[in-house]
């Protein structure tokens, strides 16, 4: 992760989010593989913001070391 050596961990913020949620590297060379793999999906999204996040940390939650 550019600018995160030890990388992300579960729940921290992403430094690269700007204050509207957006990714700065979104459709850069420096954005990280995995980020653009994470494809959306009915399941993940949900019907808002909202279900999307609850969605986000109970899988930061499942996958925690
Ligand atoms: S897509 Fe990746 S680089 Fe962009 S804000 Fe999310 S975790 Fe950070």
């Amino acid at each position: 992760m550019p600018g995160m050596p030890q990388g992300k961990a579960a729940g921290e913020r992403c430094l690269h989010l700007d204050d509207a949620m957006r990714c700065r590297l979104f459709g850069r060379p420096e954005r990280p593989a995995f980020c653009g793999g994470l494809q959306p999906s009915r399941e993940m999204c949900g019907e808002d913001r909202g279900q999307a996040l609850a969605w986000l940390v109970r899988l930061e939650r499942l996958t925690a070391p």
